[in-house]
């Protein structure tokens, strides 16, 4: 069994260590040493990262049958006393993460009845699922109660109890304990058996905030962020704001409204667009009539506006014409007016790959067929 330093003492960075075993595997060894600082892949949160005597990378480290197996980029001889060397920012930013989460997680139970059913933490992401969905008064109410525990400052303290203190103890717990019962404790908050490194104190999380809540299995998916990633992710929606308010030379707090107003604009822009495109289809329709053309190709795929065009192009209706919108790799939208429809129609659709329907005065539907196998059709039909 390794000895674990990170057990008792969480802000160790440094450390000696025997090498026990080395193993390859493809490009990577597999280092055992006698006792480590680095917290290995479990309970939903990723292992920890550094160098052994500072030139082996340590990538990854897992735990199996109570042995830490540390996945490295280069070999150690075995037998030999080695430095250990945490990269300890990214390993207090889990801590953060972590004691963020048991604090939240304790209130949650407390005010909600929600058990905590799911957790992963890694270097870009912390999600802390509930088995109770929770709604956004409710999420406000647990988020402000978790920060308030933060500002106490509270002692948190990670402690092994005998059998007579942990049946005397109300804990939150996950899974079944394997081996011994590691309890830690935030007077007032929660107790929760965790294996994990957490900080002394719940000020060093510094901020707790839920940036998103989604339904997950009859319960609710929240994403977190504490301490350093919190600050890092509000000063990067500072920047976002500051280039949006720029653009639109308005204040913060005015974005929504110049939002509503732009949309507005758009909308009344699009409908002046549709009814100048269906203007012009009409005029290139008499156009292409006057030259005795019975095919056209349309700028809009509004089928109002196609239809109209379709029997101005058919004139007096003695022969059937149609406008087309579209392309010759998509396909192509039509409205066929004039003539005996029923009659092109049966002749048009099984030639030119159509489907399509309507009655006596106008047919709409869809062609695949390129756009000189229908101005072909039109000239001989
Ligand atoms: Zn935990």
């Amino acid at each position: 069994m390794t000895t674990c330093l990170y057990d008792s003492d969480a802000y160790l960075s440094r450390f000696t260590a025997r090498v026990v075993s080395v193993a390859q595997d493809a490009d990577q060894w597999d280092i055992v040493l006698d006792r480590t600082a680095f917290f290995p892949e479990q309970g939903g949160q990723t292992a920890d990262t550094g160098t052994l005597d500072g030139r082996v990378r340590v990538l990854d480290a897992h735990i199996r049958d109570g042995v830490i197996h540390h996945l490295c980029d280069g070999p150690l001889d075995v037998g030999a006393t080695v430095e250990g060397a945490l990269d300890f920012s990214r390993r207090f930013s889990h801590m953060q993460q972590h004691t963020g989460e048991h604090i939240l997680s304790g209130h949650c139970a407390r005010m909600f009845g929600c058990r905590n059913v799911g957790f992963h933490l890694s270097d870009h992401i912390v999600t802390v699922d509930y088995d109770r969905p929770l709604d956004e008064a409710q999420l406000d109410a647990l988020v402000n109660e978790a920060n308030r525990s933060v500002w106490d400052d509270l002692p948190v303290r990670c402690w092994y109890p005998t059998d007579d203190e942990a049946e005397a103890l109300h804990y939150r717990c996950k899974k079944e304990i394997l081996s011994r019962l590691r309890i830690v404790s935030i007077p007032g908050v929660d107790d929760c058996a965790c294996c994990a490194p957490h900080v002394r104190r719940t000020g060093e999380v510094g901020l707790i905030s839920i940036e998103s809540a989604a339904r997950y299995k009859g319960g609710v998916r929240l994403s977190i962020l504490c301490g350093r990633r919190a600050l890092a992710a509000a000063q990067a929606r500072q920047r976002l704001l500051a280039q949006l308010t720029r653009r639109m030379t308005c204040g913060e707090d005015e974005l929504p409204q110049i939002l509503d107003k732009r949309d507005a604009e758009l909308r009344g822009l699009k409908q002046r667009a549709a009814r100048l495109q269906a203007e012009v289809l009409a005029l290139g329709a008499d156009a292409a009539r006057a030259r005795g053309e019975r095919c056209l190709r349309a700028e809009t795929q509004d089928m109002q506006a196609m239809a109209q065009a379709a029997v101005r192009l058919a004139g007096d209706g003695a022969c059937t014409a149609g406008v087309f919108a579209g392309s010759d790799d998509e396909g192509y939208s039509f409205c066929l007016a004039g003539g005996d429809l029923t009659t092109f129609f049966s002749a048009f659709r099984t030639t030119l790959n159509a489907r399509g329907g309507g009655d006596d005065q106008l047919i709409r539907g869809k062609t695949a067929a390129g756009w000189p196998e229908i101005a072909a059709w039109f000239e001989h039909h």
